[in-house]
């Protein structure tokens, strides 16, 4: 990741067409483990980089705190997507010969300019 998708999300849909790498899931897909919010894909994630100059789900979203940072998708923070996934806040991809997509099988870009601090507040994306 990774940005995620808060309970603040009223489910308008308009950032889910502007991900270039197809991340965000509608409520009710199989493969979004919440219900009534739409649902960022950290194994997919890239945050824009090499895309756009800041998120572009953000960018489209009309609702203060629905979209905020996460933690980067890299094996520093593996165990953080694991238990994650475990509890039911992800739901990672599974494959069939690799296991689940965790960032110790394949790390994601991120933004190195957001500081951690602003990720482990999980600080509102538009604000930065
Ligand atoms: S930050 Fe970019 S890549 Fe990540 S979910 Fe939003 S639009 Fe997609
Ligand atoms: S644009 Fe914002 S409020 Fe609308 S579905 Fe996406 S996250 Fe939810």
């Amino acid at each position: 990741m990774a940005v995620k998708i808060t309970e603040e999300c009223i489910s308008c849909e308009a950032c889910a067409s502007e991900c270039p790498v197809a991340a965000i899931l509608p409520d009710g897909n199989e493969k979004n483990p919440k219900d009534g919010i739409l649902y960022v894909k950290p194994e997919s994630c890239v945050e824009c980089v090499d895309h756009a100059d800041s998120p572009r789900c953000a960018e489209a979203c009309p609702t203060e705190g629905a979209i905020v940072w996460d933690m980067p998708y890299t094996v520093d923070f593996n165990s953080y997507y694991l238990t994650g996934n475990e509890k039911g806040e992800y739901k990672i991809r599974e494959h069939k010969t690799k296991g689940l997509m965790l960032p110790e099988v394949k790390e994601q870009k991120f933004r190195a300019d957001i500081t951690m601090a602003t990720r482990e507040a999980h600080a509102n994306v538009s604000d930065f």
